[in-house]
């Protein structure tokens, strides 16, 4: 049975009585909103509010977020009105609620190509990244309960889990998360596979585990007699679905994966990271070429550690993790870390030389752990006022500078189309293919075989994709026609 004492307590310490009473009430008020109503596992509806809230929890994001969790589906799904939760919980919590509402009319159809542009539409409409962290853990779980969803639809779910949520998450540094929406939609989306990972964990987790507790034992002794401080020292098994992923790449060869079980060494400094290294490698020798200095180097998702994979003796291998507390934390919570955690001394990550710098951009938003309220301002995420998200008429979306034209849309979907636009209809309605498109505009491309680029075009395109095209069509047009009356002559 439910009980709200269960959240409570999961962020005892972290959370004034203000908080409590906030969550206290959000629990009521969903509980009664849902009453009656039934999920398709037998449950009452309430429980997947509750682990929802649960979840965010557990994530260490606070007290507005954990109420948003509790009343995320009162819009849609109980006879709940938006003056209603305003009047009860105020301007912030509608906002909220809204945004998680919003995100549930997001749909991904399986089209490759514009899956990089559902990721970011789906930030931009949440408007804030808690939104983003409500709906994962609705998201999650949903995941968890999916067997009693209809086979199309889970498969569905599954797969959009692992396209859209996941790589988002990871981009916003939550690796557990990341790993959790995996694991638990990997069955469902890939159950074969999923069969082949089961089969060979169970073969060796038990071989590496044993190997990995001798290396931990040995360890420990060490640096006990080096007076290094440890804050943690554990092992973790590497999440499945990451674990098949890894196993594509290498033409499914075990033996060429190391990190299978992983031993993490978490310390207080970075200069004890530094040690642990030196000391790991006086024991043990390393694999060449598997030392990974992220702290120097950090991944483009900001996650931070060092990684090297020794040889144990006795034909074993094993990877080790070093980290500060502070990067464990990030490493499993990301940007929910920043809600949680105050970071002392100042860091700089460099983000830049990555190909994803748009997330990487609303990572680095002017935060200052002394001000967590104006990085939350900040999170309204501002840079997507220049970009518009269009949608084609099976409401797939593409993503374009502001001011775009029907031009922009047709080559941004195939340049065959670009190159036969004959007109558009946007909304329903024809509209000229010179004219500027609007942020959620759907729009339907008309070609013609004999319809060509104009030299006008290039006046009313904003992409680089639609420039490109549209000069190497007339430069191949003029040449022609030069050839031409070249011949004639
Ligand atoms: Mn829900």
């Amino acid at each position: 049975m439910a009980n709200v004492q269960e959240i409570i307590n999961l962020i005892v310490g972290r959370v004034n009585k203000k908080d409590e009473e906030l969550i206290k009430k959000a629990y009521n008020f969903a509980e009664r909103a849902h009453e009656g109503q039934k999920r398709l596992s037998g449950e009452s509806y309430f429980t997947h509010v509750f682990e929802t809230a649960k979840i965010i929890a557990k994530l260490g994001m606070d007290a507005q977020t954990i109420a948003t969790g509790l009343l995320h589906d009162v819009l849609e799904d109980a006879k709940v009105t938006e003056e209603e939760i305003k009047k009860e919980f105020g301007e912030d919590i509608v906002f909220l609620v809204n945004g998680v509402t919003k995100l549930g009319t997001l749909k991904y159809h399986g089209h490759e190509r514009h899956v990089e542009s559902l990721r970011k539409f789906f930030v931009a409409i949440a408007n804030d990244l808690r939104v983003v962290i409500v709906k994962f853990a609705d998201r999650l779980h949903n995941l968890r309960t999916l067997q009693f969803i209809r086979e199309d639809k889970r498969h569905r779910i599954a797969i959009e889990s692992i396209e859209v949520y996941a790589p988002l998450a990871n981009r916003l540094g939550m690796g557990k998360l990341k790993g959790e929406i995996e694991d638990a939609a990997f069955p469902y989306a890939y159950p074969e596979e999923f069969a082949q990972i089961e089969e060979i964990i169970k073969e060796k987790k038990d071989l590496y585990e044993k190997n990995i507790f001798e290396v931990k034992k040995e360890l420990e002794k060490e640096l006990g007699k080096n007076k290094i401080k440890v804050i943690e020292i554990n092992y973790r098994v590497k999440h499945k679905y990451s674990l098949w992923k890894k196993l594509v790449k290498y033409e499914m060869d075990i033996e060429k994966i190391h990190d299978i079980v992983a031993l993490r060494v978490v310390v207080e400094s970075i200069e004890e990271c530094y040690k642990v290294l030196g000391l790991v490698h006086s024991i043990w020798n390393p694999l060449p070429g598997r030392i990974k200095d992220y702290i120097a180097v950090p991944k483009p998702n900001g996650y931070r550690s060092i990684h090297t994979t020794i040889f144990t003796g006795s034909g074993g291998i094993a990877e080790i993790q070093i980290r500060t507390k502070e990067m464990h934390a990030e490493a499993a919570y990301g940007i929910a870390a920043h809600f949680a955690y105050k970071e002392h001394g100042s860091k700089k990550v460099n983000y830049n030389e990555s190909k994803f710098k748009w997330i990487e951009e609303l990572k680095d938003l002017h935060y200052n752990p002394e001000d967590p309220k104006s990085f939350i301002e900040h999170l309204k995420m501002d840079f997507f006022n220049n970009r518009i998200f269009i949608f084609t008429p099976q409401g797939d979306v593409v993503d374009l500078p502001e001011d775009s034209s029907p031009i922009d849309f047709a080559y941004s979907i195939h340049s065959d189309i670009g190159d036969h636009i004959f007109g558009a209809k946007v909304n329903a309605k024809i509209a000229p293919i010179l004219s500027k498109l609007k942020n959620g505009d759907i729009v339907e491309i008309i070609t013609k075989k004999d319809s060509h680029p104009s030299s006008k075009w290039l006046e009313y395109s904003k992409t680089n994709i639609a420039k490109k095209n549209i000069r190497s069509y007339l430069e191949k047009n003029s040449l022609l026609s030069k050839l031409k009356s070249f011949g004639r002559s």
